[in-house]
Order: C-alpha cells, then sequence, then structure tokens
C-alpha cells in the first residue's frame, strides 16, 4: 500500500461540519505545499457556512460576505461537500475511520450553558442561541414559539450574542425586513410589545465582553434610547487598570457619554446595567413575569481582574416576559467522539482529539475551531485555529503517526455507502441552486434572501436524489 500524501494516493481527509472552522481546515489543508490531498466536507444541514449564515446577525452583512470564500475553497476539485449527511445519524465515526486517513471534527458548540437559578425552566425563558437560530431561520429553531407580547425583555450576559439580541429586539423591524432575516421572524417582530430590553452584566464596563463596535450600534439605533446608570460605571482600582486595554477603553468611554445623554425620549428603551446577577426568574401562570437581581460587589480576582460577589442587595423587574440567558455556548457530545465534559467541548491536546482530557491521543483524528477551544472568538479567530491543527496534521502524517488500518479511500466509496443507507445527500451544486433560489425569493420580497426554513424544503427544492453527490 502506497503512503497517503502522494500522488497516486492522495491522503484521504473528512471534515466534520462545514461552518468557518471546517473550511478553514479544508483550506489549510489545500494550500499546505507538497500535499497531496483530498477532502470530503460534510455537514448535516443540505446548507453550509454553519454560524457565518445561523449565528451572525441578519443586519452584519458584511460579516456574511466571508461565505465567498467558502465557496471558492469548495469549488476546488480536490474538495467534495455532503450536505444533509449527520454523524451519529447517517454515519457512524467507523464508517469515516474505514474511509478517511484523518478526520476533522469541526462541530462548533451547539448547546449553551444555563444560569442555575430559580425559575429558568419557566414559559419566557429561552436561550439566545435559541433566539438566534430562530431569527436566523435554521431548521432547528424555526418552530420555536416566542412570545413577544411583553412589555419588557431581559437579555443574561454582556457578550457579542447578548447585543445582538438587543439589538434583533430592540430595532425597527421594517429595517429587518430588507435583510435575510427569517420571515417568521420578521412577521413575530412586527407585532411585538417589547418596549424596554435590558441588558444584564455580572461584572462592570470594564469586563464587558462584547465588542466596541457593537456596543455603538445599540446607541445607533434610531427608535431606542440606550440608558446607563452613572453609579453601575464607576470603576474600582482594578477595573481603572484594566482601560489599559483599548478595546475596554472605547467601551468605557462610550457607555460614559450615554450615562450623560440621560433617559431620552424615544419610545424604546435599551437599559445596560452592570453589577448585577439574575437570581430568580418570577413566573405568574407558568410563565416569567419578572426578574429578580441582585446587585454584585466587584472584587479583585487575584488575576488583574475582578470577580463578581453577591451584596444581599435586590431588586425585581417587573413586566419581564422574556428572558434570554447569553452566558456562553457550549458543545455537545458526538457519538463516537470523546468529549470533555468539563471543558463542554471534544476532548483533544492542542486540536489532537484524545481519548479523554489528559488522555492517550485518538490516532488519525483532530478538532478545529469551537469544538476545539470553546465558544470564544470571532469568525476570523478560526482560520489561526485551523491552520495549526492542519499543521498538526501534515506533521503527524510525516512522522507516520496515523491510525493503522485499512482505508478504502476509492472515491465511490462514501456516496456508495450513502446510497446504501438511503441518504439524501446534497452536493455543493445543489446547494448552490438553493441558494440562487433563496436570493431570487428574496429579491420578490423585497429583501437579499429569503431563506429556506425547513429541511424538507431545501431537499424539495433540488429534489436530491437518495445518492451520492454528483461530482
Ligand atoms: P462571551 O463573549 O463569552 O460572553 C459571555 C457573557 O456571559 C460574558 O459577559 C460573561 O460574563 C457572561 N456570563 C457568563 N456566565 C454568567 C452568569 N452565570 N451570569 C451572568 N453572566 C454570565 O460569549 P458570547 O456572547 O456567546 O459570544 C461567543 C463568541 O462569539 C465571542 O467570541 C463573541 O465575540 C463572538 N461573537 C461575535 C459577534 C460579532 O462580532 N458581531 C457576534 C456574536 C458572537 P463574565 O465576563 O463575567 O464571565
Amino acid at each position: 500500500m502506497s503512503t497517503p500524501g502522494t500522488a497516486e494516493r492522495p491522503l484521504c481527509v473528512a471534515v466534520i461540519g462545514a461552518g468557518p472552522s471546517g473550511f478553514y481546515a479544508v483550506e489549510a489543508l489545500l494550500k499546505t505545499p507538497g500535499l497531496n490531498v483530498r477532502v470530503d466536507l460534510f455537514d448535516r444541514l443540505p446548507s453550509p457556512y454553519g454560524l457565518a449564515r445561523g449565528g451572525v446577525a441578519p443586519d452584519h452583512q458584511k460579516i456574511k460576505a466571508v461565505t465567498a470564500v467558502y465557496d471558492r475553497v469548495a469549488s476546488d476539485p480536490r474538495v467534495r461537500f455532503f450536505g444533509n449527511v449527520k454523524l451519529g445519524r447517517d454515519v457512524t465515526v467507523d464508517d469515516l475511520r474505514e474511509r478517511y486517513d484523518q478526520i476533522v471534527y469541526a462541530v462548533g458548540c451547539e448547546s449553551d450553558r444555563k444560569m442555575g437559578i430559580p425559575g429558568e425552566e419557566l414559559k419566557g425563558s429561552y436561550s439566545a442561541t435559541d433566539f438566534v437560530g430562530w431569527y436566523n431561520g435554521h431548521p432547528d429553531y424555526r418552530d420555536l414559539p416566542f412570545d413577544l407580547s411583553c412589555e419588557a425583555a431581559a437579555v443574561v450576559g454582556i457578550g457579542n450574542v447578548a447585543i445582538d439580541v438587543v439589538r434583533i429586539l430592540a430595532q425597527d423591524p421594517e429595517i429587518l425586513a430588507r435583510t435575510d432575516i427569517a420571515e417568521h421572524a420578521v412577521s413575530a417582530l412586527r407585532k411585538s410589545k417589547v418596549k424596554r430590553v435590558y441588558l444584564l452584566g455580572r461584572r462592570g464596563p470594564v469586563q464587558a465582553a462584547f465588542s466596541p463596535k457593537e456596543i455603538e450600534e445599540l446607541g445607533e439605533i434610531e427608535r431606542a434610547d440606550l440608558i446607563v446608570k452613572e453609579d453601575e460605571i464607576k470603576l474600582d482600582e482594578v477595573s481603572k487598570a484594566g482601560l489599559c486595554d483599548a478595546s475596554a477603553k472605547k467601551n468605557y468611554d462610550y457607555l460614559c457619554e450615554a450615562v450623560h445623554k440621560g433617559a431620552g425620549s424615544k419610545d424604546h428603551k435599551i437599559l445596560a446595567r452592570f453589577s448585577v446577577s439574575p437570581v430568580e426568574l418570577i413566573g405568574k401562570d407558568g410563565r416569567v413575569s419578572a426578574i429578580k437581581l441582585e446587585r454584585n460587589n466587584l472584587e479583585p480576582d487575584g488575576k488583574g481582574s475582578v470577580k463578581a460577589r453577591g451584596s444581599g442587595q435586590f431588586e425585581t423587574i417587573e413586566g419581564v416576559g422574556l428572558v434570554f440567558r447569553s452566558v456562553g455556548y457550549r458543545g455537545i457530545p458526538v457519538p463516537g467522539v470523546p468529549f470533555d465534559e468539563k471543558a463542554g467541548r471534544v476532548a483533544n491536546d492542542n486540536g489532537r482529539v484524545v481519548a479523554a482530557a489528559g488522555g492517550p491521543v485518538v490516532l488519525s483524528e483532530y478538532v478545529v475551531g469551537w469544538a476545539k477551544r470553546g465558544p470564544s472568538g470571532l469568525i476570523g479567530t478560526n482560520r489561526a485555529c485551523s491552520v495549526a491543527t492542519a499543521a498538526t496534521m501534515v506533521e503527524d502524517l510525516k512522522a507516520g503517526r496515523l491510525a493503522q488500518r485499512g482505508v478504502d479511500a476509492s472515491m465511490e466509496s462514501t456516496p456508495r455507502l450513502l446510497a446504501s443507507k438511503g441518504v439524501k445527500v446534497v452536493s455543493f451544486a445543489q446547494w448552490k441552486a438553493i441558494d440562487k433560489l433563496e436570493v431570487e425569493n428574496g429579491k420578490k420580497a423585497g429583501k437579499i434572501r429569503e431563506k429556506f426554513t425547513r429541511v424538507s424544503e431545501m431537499l424539495a427544492a433540488v429534489d436530491a436524489p437518495a445518492v451520492g453527490p454528483k461530482a
């Protein structure tokens, strides 16, 4: 048997997950000098792009333009896309091990962290990621029953996801209607009664995880005032020192400006609160009706920052019928792939999958993106992360550190397997046909794109046959 990675026998790689980190892994492998490689890229949805399609907010179209780079990667003749193929449902890890020299998991973080407070299970309490998936037309979330008939909503956490959710709730729906927001979301937002949106940070403005551009966008919403309480952005000594960070300083300066603008007269209000933690969601008839907060004292954490400690002073905000926890994403285990429960991601050592945290390496298996590092960083952060893992893969290949197994590396092997299982595979060409239809449907509706929000609709649109993807 010839060595994988040569002209006679290209290295066969499966990448699981066609989000940014998956595409960057493919790109890095294709660009590796002297490496003969072919890559099969799998996604559980018929559509590629992961969070660039299902996570990035509809009014952030410039960020979504990154998909043009992914299209170029997918058009390389060494790459095949297998859409609508889910690991654990349609193929197993063993199926992949029989067909690929190396496997890369680029499965992201599909769940979220909980707050762990009473009332979190009430109706009206959601994860921000559910709402994001819903307004972005992700098929998993399109039927969620968001009831926007309350007067106030609260978003817990002060990262960029929280800001996205606040902005979508506070923005004029007619502005959003021109984007690629899902139709079901814009029609619900048109009927929304939410007038006050609380953004709740457990620590201070200097510790905020949002970016300056994001908080500034909140202040620019024409129909909403951004309200900040002066006493909540007073800085302790540690936080003052934190202002040497350029982003923290910009955030802080912007919030100070907001303090000076006062309460304003617009009919929608965004109330950014700091040093408060929700301690209970209060319910009425099984639904959230108020949120109880505890004021925090910020204390040095011994690592150059501050930690929040409850002060024993409480307040209740009435009228809050919707609570979105936005306290971080979390990975979910993929059948057959070792999972680090504590960290909430694929168990790995610098991108090499390990049998358990701190355990031995699982040869020939790798991980990239949020599934490797956890849910942090912008889309571009994933490029460096995937490049690093690809370099590790090549290093292992050169050192002969591959699992010793017979691999059926023929081009037909995977399409044949999927056809035998009756999987309706969507090729990249078919995805581009779906993409074209979405843009055409959008044009008719006066928007950038009208997404298909059900897998069945996407499959019907291309009449995907139960055979492997066409070349
Ligand atoms: P994140 O940046 O990690 O922010 C999580 C927030 O939750 C932090 O403010 C954190 O506060 C808070 N938090 C955690 N546990 C909490 C608790 N028990 N109670 C109250 N607050 C709690 O996460 P994210 O917003 O989900 O974003 C994930 C990544 O995607 C980030 O890198 C983000 O920049 C990126 N993203 C970027 C964009 C964009 O560029 N437009 C949009 C969306 C997402 P502490 O700091 O006190 O822990």
